[in-house]
């Protein structure tokens, strides 16, 4: 197995062709992860969510990472990794424009709404909201099998 660094652009690509990414945060020393559909566009990576546990949390701490990764076999994989900064995107004035893009995007997907917004069983519908996390520093590795392997 040889392993390289991507480049910003290769992770770029893998991040508009990935379905689910992996989004953690942290308070107080523990970190969170939990799986997400994630939408980039530009500087930012775009998301739906509802009022829970990971947007409390990165509202008191907006410092954020996004993994994802594809693998093909043992040999032959990708992964990147996003840090990067929370911003929820109100219905205020100041976040209207934002706010068209983000929906803009969440179109791509059929249904899109759906793993943010089906209320747990027995539980009661929470707030949307939409947020988007504005992209630090990105960086990849691939791994692939020597010519001849
Ligand atoms: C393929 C896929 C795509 C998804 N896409 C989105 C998306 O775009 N937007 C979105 O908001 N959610 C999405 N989800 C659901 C997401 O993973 C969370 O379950 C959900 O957002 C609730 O997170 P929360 O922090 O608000 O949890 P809360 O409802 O506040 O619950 C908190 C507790 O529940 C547990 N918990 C929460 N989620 C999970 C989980 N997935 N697995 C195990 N334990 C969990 C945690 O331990 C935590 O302590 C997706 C899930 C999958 C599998």
């Amino acid at each position: 197995m040889v392993i390289q660094e991507m480049t910003e652009q290769e992770c770029r690509t893998m991040l508009v062709r990935m379905d689910v990414a992996r989004l953690a945060c942290a308070r107080n020393g523990q970190p969170y992860v939990v799986p997400i559909h994630v939408y980039l566009d530009g500087t930012f990576l775009y998301g739906y969510a509802t009022l829970g546990q990971k947007i409390e949390w990165m509202r008191q701490n907006p410092l954020v990472c996004v993994e994802i990764d594809e693998r093909t076999s043992h040999g032959e994989w990708a992964s990147a990794v996003v840090f990067g900064h929370y911003e929820e995107l109100t219905r205020t004035p100041e976040h209207e424009g934002s706010r068209k893009v983000a929906e803009r995007l969440f179109q791509k997907r059929p249904s899109w709404w759906e793993p943010a917004s089906v209320p747990v069983l027995n539980q009661e519908r929470r707030t949307p909201i939409v947020f988007r996390i504005r992209i630090g520093r990105v960086t990849g590795r691939r791994a692939t099998l020597p010519t001849g392997a």
